[in-house]
């Protein structure tokens, strides 16, 4: 095990998915997580989310790295590779399946057309495989059963929180068709491999968090403690990401944009600390950092100068 549980120690994680550099909206989630962590004394580890193979792009990774490090977002411990984890999905996988909690889906893309749809799109699907497997010669998804308890939980950003699986996701899959471990297992059983106390990240994500604490309850993992930041809008209204063509992190001004995330998190950095080295600045909003000031959701128009990472000609 090369993440020994340490009780009682805060560990925090940032677990970026490596489809492409960093952005504005990825630094965010970093530096919250950062310093939810380190302001209480925790650790703070990277978890490279590279389940999703066909996804991943090559040499995306090492860049993220190298960013992180050259904003001074350092990390303890080795980095975990999710791509070179699929022994112990499988592992929590038999276990679900012979525990008679998970079973093979071999419905067909049109098939799974027909039923409502999630709030991310994915079908609401009621348990056809379930109720009556059917013999297929295509590899099948495997699906998890849920149930219509709804789950409840406290986020310390976004406050009380409660879905009725059932209703709103229906049987989820664990292993996608083509053999990928789907990213609801993965980062469960590796944030309790890594013995990650405090999930901090962005609200897109919050969806997901009821499914997690569900398998964590089926799996009898320990349950962190959750925190939802405000997602980046762009000057469109929408997430900022790399399929919206969100801007790389620029690697020449990391204080500037680490200010920016500083503030977007409602932390107010003093414009004195602009020129500071990005060790500085972290070292500041390490003392300084407050969860109760971050903003459940952001209003602020952001000027196209931070997302393009171009800040200079603003503050001469
Ligand atoms: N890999 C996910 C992403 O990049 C984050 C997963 C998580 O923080 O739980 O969106
Ligand atoms: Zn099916």
């Amino acid at each position: 095990m090369p993440f020994p549980a340490v009780q009682d120690m805060v560990r925090g994680r940032f677990a970026p998915s490596p489809t492409g550099p960093l952005h504005f909206g990825s630094l965010v989630a970093a530096v919250g997580s950062f310093l939810e962590a380190r302001r209480h004394g925790g650790e703070w580890l990277v978890r490279i989310e590279d389940v999703d193979g066909p996804r991943a792009r090559p040499g995306a990774a090492d860049l993220i790295l190298r960013t992180l490090e050259r904003y001074a977002l350092l990390w303890d411990g080795p980095v975990l590779y999710q791509s070179q984890r699929g022994e112990i999905y499988r592992a929590a996988l038999e276990r679900l399946v012979g525990a008679g909690l998970a079973y093979p889906c071999t419905c067909t893309r049109r098939e799974l057309a027909a039923y409502p749809r999630s709030r991310d799109g994915s079908p609401i699907y009621p348990g056809h495989c379930r109720n009556s497997p059917q013999p297929s010669a295509r590899p099948p998804a495997i699906r998890l059963r849920v149930n219509d308890t709804p789950v409840s939980f406290y986020d310390a950003v976004q406050g009380s929180h409660r879905q009725c699986l059932e209703r709103d996701i229906g049987d989820f899959v664990i292993r996608r068709a083509d053999g990928c471990f789907a990213y609801q297992l993965a980062v469960v059983v590796d944030d309790d491999a890594q013995g990650i106390t405090q999930v901090v990240r962005g609200s897109d994500l919050l969806d997901s968090t009821p499914r997690q604490i569900y398998l964590q309850r089926l799996l009898g993992l320990p349950l962190p403690t959750y925190a939802h930041l405000p997602v980046v809008a762009d000057n469109t209204g929408q997430k900022l990401s790399k399929q919206t063509g969100a801007p790389p992190l620029d690697l020449e001004q990391p204080t500037a944009m680490l200010w920016a995330a500083l503030d977007f998190l409602g932390q107010a950095p003093p414009s004195a600390l602009w020129r500071a080295s990005p060790k500085t600045l972290l070292a500041w909003a390490c003392c300084q950092w407050r969860l109760e000031h971050v903003p459940i959701a952001s209003s602020r128009p952001w000027p196209a100068a931070f997302l393009s990472g171009n800040l200079s000609s603003r503050h001469e």
